[in-house]
C-alpha cells in the first residue's frame, strides 16, 4: 500500500537516494519521432551542448538498418563528430549483431536493446515475436558483456498499448525479467502512449523489484495525457532513482498526432530539484540545447 497523503520527498533520505539520473533521449527517441530532416551536424552540435549540461547519460543515435528509420542513417557521423567526454555516456541502440559490430566500429560503449510487452506491438515495431527479440539480443548483450560495453534494455508498452489496450502486469514483469536474465545493466521500462497512472507505475514498480534490484530500473514516461510527472512521484516513491525524457520534450507521440510524447527534461529537472533531489544536471544549460534544436526543427518546443 502506498500512502500518497504523507508526501515526503521519499522514503529514506539517504545520499543514494537523493540523487536521481536522468537518462537524455532527444537525440534519438526525440529526433526520429520529429518530421523535420536534421543533418549529422546539428545533431553533433545538439548532443554536444547536452553533453555540456552534466547530463551523463544520453541516448545519442541508433544503428538500425538505414533503410528502415532514415533519419538515423547518419549513426557512424554522429558518432564520429561528437566530442566525448569524460563521465558522460554516450548510448546507442541496436537491434542485432550486425548494429552491435557497426556501434563497435564506431567506438560506442554503451547499448540499448529493445522489446515490447505486447506480441502485437513487438511485431509491429520490430518484426519479431517478443521470443525471437530476445533470442536476437541474447549474442548481442554477451558479446557487449565480453567487450565491457554498458547494456541497457528497453521494454515499450509496459502500461498500455494501442492495439492490445490494458497490458497484464504479468507481461510486463516476465519480459523484463527474461531482459534482467540476458545479462542487461539497466532496464528502462516505459509507457510508449502515455497512459500510465501513478498507482499503476507504484503497482509495475512494486513488482518489477521482486524480480530485480531497484537500482538497475529505470522509467521511461511520456506526458500524452498530463500524467508524466505524477508517474515519475509515484516512481520515485517505489525507489525507482533513474527517469528518461528529452529535451524540449522533443518528440511527439507517434499514436496520437498533435499531442505530447516524451515527459520534457526540463519539466523533470524543475521537478526534481524543487523536490530537493540532486540531477548533477544544469537547468539553463538544457535549455540552451532545446533552443538550439527547436531552432533547426523551427518549431516551439515545450518547457
Ligand atoms: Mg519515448
Amino acid at each position: 500500500m502506498n500512502d500518497f497523503e504523507d508526501a515526503v520527498p521519499l522514503p529514506e533520505e539517504t545520499d543514494t537516494l537523493r540523487r536521481v539520473k536522468v537518462c537524455e533521449v532527444g537525440p534519438r527517441d526525440g529526433l526520429q519521432n520529429e518530421a523535420g530532416v536534421v543533418t549529422a551536424a546539428d545533431k553533433i552540435r545538439y548532443i554536444d551542448l547536452l553533453s555540456r549540461s552534466g547530463l551523463a547519460l544520453i541516448e545519442t543515435t541508433s544503428f538500425v538498418r538505414p533503410s528502415a528509420i532514415p533519419q538515423l542513417s547518419d549513426a557512424e557521423a554522429v558518432m564520429a563528430g561528437i566530442e566525448r567526454r569524460p563521465g558522460v555516456t554516450y548510448l546507442c541502440l541496436v537491434p542485432n549483431e550486425r548494429g552491435y559490430r557497426r556501434a563497435r566500429e564506431a567506438h560506442v560503449d554503451a547499448i540499448a536493446v529493445f522489446t515490447s510487452a505486447t506480441e502485437t506491438f513487438a511485431k509491429r515495431n520490430i518484426n519479431m515475436s517478443i521470443e525471437e527479440s530476445l533470442d536476437a539480443f541474447r549474442d548481442v548483450v554477451q558479446s557487449a558483456r565480453r567487450d565491457g560495453v554498458w547494456v541497457r534494455g528497453y521494454l515499450s508498452m509496459a502500461f498500455g498499448c494501442p492495439y492490445e489496450g490494458a497490458v497484464p502486469l504479468e507481461a510486463v514483469v516476465r519480459v523484463a525479467s527474461a531482459l534482467a536474465d540476458l545479462g542487461v545493466d539497466e532496464i528502462s521500462i516505459g509507457d510508449t502512449i502515455g497512459v500510465a497512472v501513478p498507482e499503476q507505475v507504484s503497482e509495475v514498480a512494486q513488482a518489477l523489484q521482486q524480480v530485480m534490484p531497484v537500482e538497475r530500473l529505470a522509467m521511461h514516461f511520456h506526458d500524452t495525457r498530463g500524467t508524466a510527472l505524477a508517474n515519475v512521484r509515484a516512481a520515485l516513491h517505489e525507489k525507482v532513482m533513474t527517469f528518461d525524457s528529452s529535451s524540449g520534450g522533443l518528440g511527439g507521440c507517434p499514436y496520437a498526432p498533435g499531442a505530447t510524447g516524451n515527459l520534457a527534461t526540463e519539466a523533470l529537472l524543475d521537478m526534481l530539484h524543487g523536490m530537493g533531489l540532486e540531477t548533477g544536471v544544469d537547468l539553463a544549460a538544457v535549455r540552451a540545447a532545446s533552443d538550439f534544436i527547436g531552432g533547426v526543427l523551427r518549431r516551439e518546443l515545450s518547457a
